[in-house]
């Protein structure tokens, strides 16, 4: 299991990276820049993999205890009734069989579990949730914000699972930028922090790491039982 800020580190400067920092890039390039962290960025050049001829297969994997959650994205936004109902809206395809009053009381549970910073907004398309204070504007996103109400169009923070206040021992984010790369204080969601530890103390979870599953072990009633793993 990564252990964080022993695991990332990345706490550096552009200096004291491989390639001065200017090791980025989308989608699988930037997994195989030797400035990514490997284990949070599977395709590193260590670790290669092969697809079929024409069908390339350009997004990466994590193969580590915590998985896409050490280095996604953490936007943690709602569906509403535009999308569950589309189709009373739009006239295509089937509604869903849910309403967002039915979800709304699991989103909340998950909010107040990962921690979202956002702003309340009251908008239709993008409900609200049980956020803590969004962060704070910076100069452009202002003008951007300003510009675009003074326009009638709805603009607002991206809604993060990235604390602005502490929770559940979680400190608040200090904005040091390295989000991608498994956040060394754990003030990003990822559920070697959030979900796993938790689960660890309450002494009910057994923890394989290292194990790679080679099969699902099928009982007789077509019914998953178990799996097989080496
Ligand atoms: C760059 C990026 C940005 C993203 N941004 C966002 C975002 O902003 N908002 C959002 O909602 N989602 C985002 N996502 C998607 C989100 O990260 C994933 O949907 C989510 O993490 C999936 O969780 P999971 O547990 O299903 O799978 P994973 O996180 O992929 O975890 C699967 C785990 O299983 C392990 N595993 C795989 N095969 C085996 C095997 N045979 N045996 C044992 N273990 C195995 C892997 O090592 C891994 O640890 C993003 C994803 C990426 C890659």
């Amino acid at each position: 299991m990564p252990v964080p800020g022993r695991d990332f580190a990345q706490h550096k400067w552009p200096y004291e990276k491989p390639l001065r920092g200017l090791g980025g890039g989308p989608g699988r390039r930037r997994a195989r820049s030797p400035e990514q962290v490997p284990l949070v960025w599977t395709d590193h050049p260590d670790r290669p993999y092969t697809t079929e001829p024409a069908k390339p297969f350009r997004w990466v994997r994590s193969r580590v205890v915590g998985g896409r959650t050490l280095h996604w994205s953490r936007a943690s936004h709602r569906f509403s009734g535009f999308e569950l109902q589309a189709a009373s809206r739009d006239g295509y395809g089937d509604n869903r069989p849910l309403r967002y009053a039915d979800l709304a009381p699991y989103y909340d549970r998950v909010d107040r579990h990962i921690g979202v910073s956002a702003y309340k907004e009251g908008f239709p398309q993008l409900p609200d949730g049980i956020f803590q204070p969004g962060m704070p504007y910076n100069c452009a996103e202002q003008i951007f914000v300003r510009a675009a109400r003074r326009m009638g169009l709805p603009a607002t923070h991206r809604r993060v699972a990235q604390l602005t206040r502490p929770l559940n021992g979680r400190p608040a984010c200090h904005y040091c930028g390295a989000c991608g790369q498994g956040c060394d204080v754990g003030a990003t969601f990822n559920s070697v922090v959030s979900t796993l530890a938790p689960a660890e103390k309450s002494r009910k979870m057994t923890l394989r790491p290292d194990s790679i599953v080679r099969a699902v072990l099928m009982g007789p009633d077509g019914r998953a039982r178990g799996v097989s793993y080496a």
